[in-house]
Formats: structure tokens, C-alpha cells, sequence
């Protein structure tokens, strides 16, 4: 059956599907999932998807034609143009934002009317020799006898039948030029020469980017008794759940259990995405994946360029065993990729934040998502953390997800011995130096001189988050946004952490021109600084997003702590999460107040699951680790909980405490941001908003309101919150919200307002 009209998906912010006429050359072959290239606008060429095809006209006057089908065969499965939607419906974004985030950027063509466009994605290629026919035993004997005058050419066809592993009859196989020529140390005239005698030939072949790994597949390691009764427990939950949320504690060998899990799947012939919350995490757990599943094992983030990205969704969407991959580890993103058929989707690090995009849309969370991707799969989904979110916990409370417990480290490791240091005391009594109390110096200097290693965490990056004038108080602020600029010593400059923007020290305070502008607080960097003034003869290095920028900056750091060349890491929660260090026993936490009276409902929730996690990084192997927690409240009921390792008594006051103030999991959130250039006007729209959606909501709206940080980059925020019951239909209150949002960009002075919704903003 052929269609008339096809249904277009745009990469743009504009709200609804585009519907153009199919010209009848293309009728027979047009199927959704296809970019065709359409006409948008007055002369605007894009590539867009097509997700339906009908006869309905839709009532359009003057309905374009689509000019031309980019792709053979479908670029974007069925399935995925479902994910798709349903990400718009449920994060209030169109299905053209869900497309921009969802597929590589090489894929979108984008040009004007008149001028041709081009495809973006080049597969790379290189020169390839092979034989010229294939020959018999005799003919080869009787070419390399002839060819005994040309010592050179017998002995580069000699090193090419050795290369391709020839043996006559078989498939003639084609070796890289480059290599051939490395191999048999010729130069290229000789090939020529053998090509010219018709011995020879060569020809240009796709290769691929990334290169396969080589490793020989190793056996999985056996799991331990209490590992063994784990897997079992998820292999027999899975039977009636489809969510199960793995708690363990760190180190009791969560990774490994994943591990088997994916060879079973793997043995099975389906596919498995493994996600993690940063890419720092990646490069170890590759390597880890790698030493099993050898190639069959393949990666994305956004440090791959665009056309590597594309390889990479070639391969998942490749079926044959040999050449696609088989298990994705990812981050956020990697939900989007091309399965074809998911078995299991695993989140490590489940309650980790990261895995929520707030900007820009889709915002969408990729924990929640991937359950999505893998119902969509019939697959099931591993959550695995040693401290939960409360909304995951909540479902297993609910009997919504499986739950399956490990309360102990692998090899019968103590969990690390916790240290409070009261630096409030220290202040006091004047046993500070510099940022580090007696009991931190003390654990590091231990740990030093055993020759073991030491991270110390600090949740701010850069030399010390503002400076002031010690005479009137005077804070240099960004010229864009409604922040202190923070110190960075490094390039001598005060640094905007939203904006980028960048300005010199001033010399003199610029409100009362008194000298000496002070540091106040502090950050990695300024830690680093010190650090070495207390411990000269140390190597410490430092990571943050600052000292990370480069493709492998990682992987640099990681490995030279991994292999004893640096002895003191310094970090920002980069360094808190997942990673697997041997000689690593000390932990530092420089300051836990500030996560403890961060301004957001979760802070709590986030300083246990930080604090838990970092400390998870000392003593994974041999021996009990050691962490020391800096806080003046040593009192305070978080840090309590930590010290006992006591997640339910966390979750219970937690879930008490949003029970009665109204918070999720109890409740559902939406929050609507607007940003406007002119103050006055963002406040009367933003009252016309809120008010219309009072009359719906009545006090379920909350606002507007000035966010903490109430302008970025010369746009004033304001914030409407709305909080609505779990019981109530979401579809219905997404619904209405949409249709205020509307009334309210009809308003004089709201085209120069934007306005941005994200569905559970936490
Ligand atoms: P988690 O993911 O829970 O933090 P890991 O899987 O990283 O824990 O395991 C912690 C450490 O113990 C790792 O170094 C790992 O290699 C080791 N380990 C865990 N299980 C086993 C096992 N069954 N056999 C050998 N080593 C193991
Ligand atoms: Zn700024
Ligand atoms: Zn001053």
C-alpha cells in the first residue's frame, strides 16, 4: 500500500509534527524512520525523520512535497520513534528536541534553497592491497618464481600471502597499504610495480574510526558465595518484576554480579546497555567489561567526535554478531542509541543526579527513561547503588520494583572506619592548618608513609568561590548572572561558573578603592595549593572539570593514580563515584556543611549518598579503609546515619519529612521557568501564568517566584512550581499546563520571553 502524506519529525522547538505530500517516485519506498529532506519556512532545508505515513490531508492548504529520501533504509527504528514520543509526552518537549539529543549531529542535514546539500557523516577510507585474481598453488609458485629477478617484489607479495593468512581457493583477502608497506619496509613503487604485471591490485575500502580491542576474552571470575546468592535472587526476581534495584554496599561487588548478568545475555544473542552516571567512570570499567566481551563491546559519550558517533550507531543498530556491538556502556545519552534488541538495561549508580538533564530539553532523566527503553524491549532493568534514591526505594517499598540486597564487601572487608574532625573545635582551639584539622593531617601523613594513597573531596572547583573587600564587603559579581565569580589562581582570574565569564582580579576594591581584596572559602584548587605547602615532597594531583577538558584528560589521571605516580587526588565529586582504586585507604572529606545546607529539598538525601559514596572509595581490597569527615555539626542527623551506614533510617526520615511538607515521591513536580531581558515584564507575564493556572490548580501552584540564582547571561528568571498528586491524572495536568503556556505566549511582549517546562526537576 502506498501513502500520500507522510508525517515529519523537524529538529526544532516548534510544538506538532510537520506533514508534507510524498511525490510518487518515492511512494513505493518511503517507511518511517527515513530522513527525507524537506522545505521549512521561506527557504530553510532540513533533514527530518519520517514517523507515519497516511492519506489524511490534514485540511493544509498548499502542503509541500518532500524534495528527497536521504536514506535507503530506516535510520531510526519503530521503536525508537515511540521513545521518542513518549519522551515528549512525558517531559513536555517536542519530539524535534527529543530528535536533536537523540541521534548523532552528522546525521541532520541542514542547507537553503538552491544550493545543494551534502551528507555530514564521511566514512573514512583507506587503500587496500589484495591479489589480483585468485590464484592456485602452481600459478602462485610460478608468479613468485618469475619474480625472482625482482627480489623487492617477491618479497612483498611473500609478506602480503603471509599477512592475509592466504591459502589458495580461499577468499581473497585485502590488507591495509600502509601496514603491507610497514610490514615488508618497501615503498610504494613496488606495489605499482606488481599491480602493472596484473599481480596485484588495490582498491579504497571503508574502515572503520574505532579501532577494535584485541584482548583475548578472559573467563569470568567465580562469584562469591553471597554474589551467587544474589544473582540468583535477580534471576528470580526478574521473573515477576521488571525493575530491580540491586543494593550494596560499595565494594561488595555489584560490577561483577553485572558482569554475569551481561554474559547471559550476551549468550543468549541480545543486547545490553550499561549505564553510568560520568564519563570519568567510564575508561575504568571499559577496560574491566573489555577483558570479557572483547570486542563485542562498544562506548559512547560526548567526547567521541560527530562522525565517530555516527560509527557508533551504526554498530548498535547492526545485527550481525561479528560487527555490531553487543553491550553499550554509556552515559545519559547512550538511552537514544539504536538497540535492537535489549535483553537488560543496567543503571549503576542509580541515585546519581547526573543522570537528569536540566538543560536543554529534552529534560528528561535517564534512569527513568532507560526502564522505558527496556519495557519498550521487553527487557528487564538492573538499578544498582549502595545508597538509593528515595524515589527508587519508595518503589520497592510499593512492591513496584524487586529488591535484592548485598550488606557485605567482597573478601569480608570491613566497611572504612568514619572519623568526624569538629572543625568548628579545631577553629577554636587553633589546630587548623589551613583548611585541614589534626585528625586529617594525621590520616594522610599514616597513609603516606605505608606508601598507600589518599583522596581528599571538595565539592567546589577553582581557588575559592568569591573574593571580598575586607573593608566595605564588596563581592565582584558576573556582568550576565546573578553570581559571585569564583577565584581561579591557576590562570590568575575571576571565573563565571554560569556563564563562562571571565574577568581580571581587581587591583583595589571597585565600591570603597581599598587595597587587598581577600579569598573567601575555598575550592580543589586552593586545596591543591596547600596541600603541598604541608606536604612538600608529595605528588598530588588534581581533577575536576578544570584540569579534565582534554579527549583523554581522564584517563591520564586515573591511570597515574592507579599506578602509584600520584599520592595525594584531589577532586570534586568526579572522584566520589564508582571508581576502583587498590592502594587507595585514606578519604578526605574537606567540608560536609556545605552539601548539608545546600538550599533544595534533596540536600540531605544527596550529602548521605555522597558521603556513603566517597567514602566507598577507601579500602576496597586488602585492607579496612579510613575516612575523615570535616564538618562543624558533627551532631547533625545525616552525618549520624553515615557514620552507621544506615540507609533505612535515612529513607524513613526522609520520606517522613516529604510526606508531611509535600515533596516527591509523594507528590509529582513540574517546574515552568521563565526567562525574560526586561525585569518588569517577566514579572507581569509570569503573574498572567501563574494566575491562569491557579484557576485550574488552585493552591497546587506555587510562584512565581526569583530562583536562588535569579538571572544567567542577562536573562531574569522567575519559577512556577506545581505540585501535584501521584493519584491525579498527569496527562490531564500536563495537558492543562500546556494550554496555559499557550494562552500565555499569545500575551503582548511574550515572544521575546522564554519559557521552559522540566518534569521532575530534582
Ligand atoms: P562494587 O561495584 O559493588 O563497588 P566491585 O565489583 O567493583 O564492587 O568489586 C570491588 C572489588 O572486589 C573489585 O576490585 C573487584 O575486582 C573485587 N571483586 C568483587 N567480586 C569479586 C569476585 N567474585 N572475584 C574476585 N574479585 C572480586
Ligand atoms: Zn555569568
Ligand atoms: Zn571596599
Amino acid at each position: 500500500m502506498s501513502f500520500r502524506y507522510a508525517d515529519i519529525i523537524l529538529p526544532l522547538a516548534v510544538r506538532g509534527r510537520f506533514s508534507y505530500s510524498i511525490p510518487d517516485e518515492l511512494a513505493e519506498r518511503i517507511k518511517p524512520g527515513v530522513r527525507v529532506l524537506v522545505q521549512f519556512g521561506k527557504n530553510r532545508l532540513y533533514s527530518g525523520i519520517v514517523c507515519n505515513l497516511h492519506n489524511e490531508p490534514d485540511g493544509i492548504k498548499n502542503i509541500r512535497p518532500v524534495i528527497e529520501m536521504i536514506d535507503p533504509s530506516p535510520v531510526v527504528s519503530e521503536l525508537q520513534l515511540r521513545q521518542w514520543r513518549w519522551i515528549s509526552d512525558y517531559y513536555m518537549c517536542t519530539e524535534g528536541e527529543v530528535m536533536k539529543a537523540a541521534m548523532p549531529a552528522a546525521l541532520f542535514l541542514r542547507g537553503e534553497t538552491g544550493a545543494p546539500v551534502a551528507e555530514k557523516y564521511k566514512p573514512r577510507k583507506e587503500t587496500f592491497v589484495e591479489l589480483a585474481s585468485g590464484y592456485s598453488d602452481e600459478q602462485l609458485n610460478g608468479i613468485l618464481d618469475k619474480l625472482s629477478k625482482a627480489p623487492k617484489q617477491a618479497e612483498i607479495l611473500s609478506v602480503y600471502l603471509r599477512m592475509t593468512g592466504y591459502t589458495p581457493g580461499s577468499d581473497i583477502k585485502p590488507v591495509s597499504k600502509s601496514l603491507l608497506l610497514k610490514e615488508s619496509k618497501t615503498t610504494p613503487g613496488i606495489i605499482e610495480a606488481l599491480s602493472k604485471k596484473g599481480i596485484l591490485k588495490t582498491a579504497s575500502l571503508e574502515v572503520r574510526r574505532l579501532k577494535d580491542t584485541k584482548d583475548a576474552v578472559e573467563p569470568l571470575r567465580e562469584l562469591s558465595e553471597i554474589q551467587l546468592a544474589a544473582f540468583k535472587s535477580i534471576c528470580n526476581t526478574f521473573k515477576e518484576k521488571d525493575v530491580i534495584l540491586l543494593h550494596g554496599v560499595t565494594s561488595s561487588g555489584k560490577t561483577e554480579i553485572y558482569i554475569h548478568l551481561i554474559e547471559e545475555q550476551l549468550r543468549k544473542g541480545r543486547q545490553v546497555l550499561f549505564m553510568l552516571p560520568e564519563i570519568a567512570l567510564t575508561s575504568q570499567i571499559i577496560l574491566r567489561l573489555k577483558k570479557y566481551f572483547g570486542s563485542l563491546t562498544g562506548v559512547y559519550h560526548s567526547r567521541f567526535n560527530d562522525q565517530e558517533r555516527v560509527e557508533i550507531w551504526k554498530r548498535v543498530a547492526d545485527n550481525d554478531p561479528l560487527t555490531g556491538y553487543r553491550l553499550i556502556l554509556g552515559v545519559r545519552s547512550s538511552v537514544f542509541l539504536p538497540f535492537t534488541d535489549l535483553g537488560l538495561v543496567i543503571v549503576d549508580e542509580e541515585h546519581d543526579g547526573s543522570y537528569k538533564q536540566h538543560d536543554p530539553a529534552p529534560r528528561y532523566h535517564a534512569r527513568d527513561s532507560a526502564i522505558m527503553l527496556a519495557l519498550f524491549h521487553k527487557a528487564k532493568t538492573l538499578l544498582g547503588t549502595a545508597s538509593p534514591s528515595i524515589e527508587s526505594y519508595d518503589n520497592v517499598m510499593k512492591g513496584k520494583y524487586g529488591l535484592v540486597e548485598l550488606k557485605e564487601r567482597y573478601g569480608s572487608i570491613n566497611l572504612p572506619v568514619i572519623i568526624l574532625a569538629n572543625t568548628r573545635e579545631a577553629y577554636r582551639k587553633k589546630l587548623m592548618v589551613s583548611h585541614f584539622t589534626p585528625e586529617l593531617l594525621q590520616s594522610i601523613d599514616e597513609a603516606l608513609g605505608r606508601n598507600e594513597q589518599v583522596i581528599l573531596f571538595q565539592n567546589r572547583r577553582g581557588f575559592s568561590p568569591y573574593i571580598e573587600c575586607p573593608e566595605c564587603g564588596w563581592i565582584p559579581v558576573c556582568i550576565q548572572c546573578a553570581v559571585n565569580l569564583t577565584y581561579h589562581k591557576g590562570i590568575g582570574k575571576l571565573v563565571c561558573h554560569y556563564c563562562g565569564f571571565k574577568r581580571d582580579l581587581p587591583p583595589r576594591c571597585e565600591s570603597c578603592n581599598s587595597q587587598g581584596m581577600i579569598t573567601r572559602g575555598f575550592g580543589t584548587e586552593k586545596i591543591e595549593d596547600e596541600i603541598k605547602i604541608v606536604f612538600p615532597s608529595v605528588r598530588v594531583a588534581r581533577m575536576d572539570q578544570d584540569t579534565t577538558r582534554g579527549k583523554n584528560a581522564f584517563d591520564r589521571i586515573i591511570r597515574s593514580f592507579e599506578g602509584g605516580r600520584i599520592d595525594i587526588l584531589i577532586g570534586t565529586q568526579m572522584i566520589s563515584k564508582g571508581l576502583d582504586f587498590e592502594n587507595l585507604t585514606v578519604v578526605g572529606v574537606l567540608n560536609a556543611d556545605n552539601l548539608l545546607n545546600y538550599p533544595d529539598f534533596r540536600a540531605h538525601e544527596r550529602s548521605y549518598q555522597l558521603l556513603e559514596q566517597v567514602s566507598g572509595r577507601a579500602g576496597r581490597r586488602q585492607k579496612q579503609g579510613k575516612v575523615i569527615i570535616q564538618t562543624s555539626d558533627p551532631n547533625h542527623k545525616i552525618i549520624r546515619l553515615v557514620l552507621r551506614h544506615d540507609y533505612p533510617g535515612m529513607y524513613k526520615i526522609q520520606a517522613e519529612e516529604r510526606k508531611a511538607f509535600n515533596y516527591p515521591p509523594f507528590c509529582r513536580m513540574i517546574r515552568i521557568s521563565l526567562r525574560h531581558k526586561d525585569r518588569a515584564r517577566l514579572n507581569t507575564l509570569s503573574d498572567i501564568l501563574g494566575n491562569d493556572l491557579r484557576t485550574k490548580f488552585g493552591r497546587r501552584i506555587l510562584g512565581p517566584e526569583f530562583p536562588v540564582i535569579s538571572r544567567v547571561q542577562s536573562w531574569y528568571i522567575k519559577t512556577i512550581l506545581c505540585k501535584i498528586e501521584k493519584e491525579k491524572p498527569a496527562v490531564k495536568a500536563r495537558q492543562l499546563i500546556l494550554e496555559a503556556i499557550e494562552r500565555l505566549e499569545m500575551v503582548k511582549g511574550a515572544s521575546s520571553m522564554r519559557i521552559a517546562v522540566d518534569v521532575d526537576p530534582y
